[in-house]
């Protein structure tokens, strides 16, 4: 026997990922085909791993367990850190099935490489808790009828408001992204943050009552501000637009209200998880650029994920400094900015001028430019050649698959695509533009909708979901208020 079939079988029996599927293993989201990589360090823990793959994984499992508890990194038990690692390995199975509904134990043993055994006993908390079924699959000839694994899609609800400047969109999803229910309402920033929170989470508990949704457990709701959001506290952090937000603590007061995990999170990063889950994995990384009121962007890694930098304020790129923009002063308080000479409203100020005509809105800008008025088209080329001359330098530093233009000024005009890609394509160094795309949005209006929902769901089967729905089912198998 070789060593390489040595190695293989110890792998498999431990319940280590084979090193075929270390990679990626495809999986479903939203529709479309996904590659999720697997992370071995986070599926491997198991019973019967390697001493050191547990020697490996204990560091990052401690950190995981001390931000789950709250506690010192130092703080919680050995047992406890693989209890959660136990969670891990549980979500990650609950992804899969939830993406491949209908796959049976056999097909999640070898996508996954565990062991049959491994697999039943990590999906059976799965099941205790009635977040995923098992049926009876078609019958296929001989033999027994195999079982598949489904998301009860009914386990759980996801809710998400996606508060705008101009609008507070409303939406209930089930765990299976189906839209249950769905409203609007006026933003109003001349009052409080409390009573505008009030008055999302009273219509919340409107739709409940009016689409008999009051049953069905919350199991996340997600929040999109037009602000710089510390992500980790759910605090909005210096809105230009919003002041009276400073420092609010949106997440905190939303989860004492609503009483479920509350997410809040920058409203263009939502857009940019939406129009990359609408998109096939080979389109990310990818860089979601909106230019409306402000000028932003959003970072979707090549797994997949957002990119929120240490602090949250990764893509905060309206106030980088160009020279087009010196000596004008920004909202940000700062002069130069990009925002100050190529946001929507800075187009605005420069066409009025310029026709001498205070009257001019939006509609009529989007009037002149398609009608082939030269003062309104020249403005709108210089914007975009100025955006797309600081894309050019994300290129450089972040080499996406895929730029995506989204907001009022892509909406309206082809010309912001046209200068941008004029500007990447001139700037940015061949290697790094050779595959690249640069494409308006698809996901249109409903983009933050639909980072919001994979947002919340991914939170409802992560670990820290899972262990609170174990929690709060007496009895399960495997959840962290088991015995050692
Ligand atoms: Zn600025």
């Amino acid at each position: 026997m070789t060593d390489s079939v040595v190695n293989s079988r110890t792998i498999n029996r431990s319940g280590l990922i084979p090193n075929s599927y270390h990679a990626k293993f495809a999986t479903r989201r939203n529709g479309y085909a996904r590659e999720r990589p697997i992370n071995p360090k986070k599926s491997c823990v198991d019973q019967g791993t390697t001493a050191l793959a547990r020697a490996d994984s204990a560091k990052q499992t401690m950190q995981t367990a001390a931000r789950i508890s709250g506690m010192d990194a130092m703080g919680p038990s050995l047992g406890m850190a693989f209890r959660l690692r136990r969670l891990e390995v549980q979500s990650e199975l609950a992804h899969l099935i939830s993406n491949q509904p209908g796959i049976g134990r056999a097909d999640v043993a070898r996508i996954t490489g565990m062991a049959r055994s491994t697999v039943s006993d990590h999906i059976q908390p799965l099941l205790d808790t009635g977040l995923f079924n098992e049926q009876k699959a078609r019958y296929a000839g001989r033999g027994r009828p195999s079982l598949g694994l489904t998301l009860n899609a009914r386990a759980g609800i996801i809710l998400v408001a996606d508060i705008g400047i101009t609008h507070v969109r409303l939406v209930v999803t089930d765990l299976a992204r189906q839209k249950l229910a769905e409203d609007a309402l006026p933003p109003d920033y001349s009052v409080p943050p409390e009573t505008m929170l009030e008055r999302i989470a009273s219509r919340f508990q409107e739709l409940f009552q009016t689409q008999q949704l009051v049953d069905i457990p919350l199991r996340a709701m997600v929040v999109g501000i037009p602000s710089p959001v510390d992500f980790e506290r759910g605090v909005p952090v210096r809105p230009p637009i919003m002041p009276g937000w400073d420092g609010f603590p949106v997440g905190e007061w939303l989860e004492k209200r609503m009483h479920v995990t509350v997410l809040v999170d920058n409203d263009v990063n939502l857009m940019a998880l939406g129009e990359a889950r609408s998109r096939p994995p080979s389109e990310s990384p990818l860089i979601f650029i909106k230019v409306a009121s402000g000028i932003g962007c959003g970072i979707i890694t090549q797994g997949g994920a957002l990119h929120r930098g240490a602090d949250g304020d990764a893509g905060d790129i309206g106030h980088i400094r160009v020279a087009q923009a010196s000596g004008l002063t920004c909202v940000c308080g700062n002069t130069g900015c990009i925002e100050a000479v190529a946001s929507v409203p800075s187009i605005m100020r420069q066409i009025r001028v310029a026709k001498g005509d205070e009257t001019i809105e939006l509609p009529e800008l989007g009037v002149l430019v398609s009608s082939g008025d030269i003062t309104a088209i020249r403005l709108v080329r210089e914007a975009s050649a100025q955006i797309g001359e600081v894309v050019a330098t994300l290129v450089n530093m972040f080499n996406p698959a895929c730029i995506v233009l989204g907001g009022k000024l892509a909406h309206m005009s082809d010309d912001l695509l046209s200068g941008v890609r004029a500007a990447v394509y001139r700037r940015a160094p061949p290697l790094a533009t050779r595959r690249l795309s640069i494409e308006s949005a698809r996901a249109g209006r409903d983009a933050g909708i639909i980072g919001g929902i994979a947002l919340g769901v991914d939170s409802a089967l992560s670990a820290h979901g899972l262990q609170k729905l174990q929690e709060a089912t007496p009895g399960t198998a495997g959840g962290v208020g088991m015995a050692d």
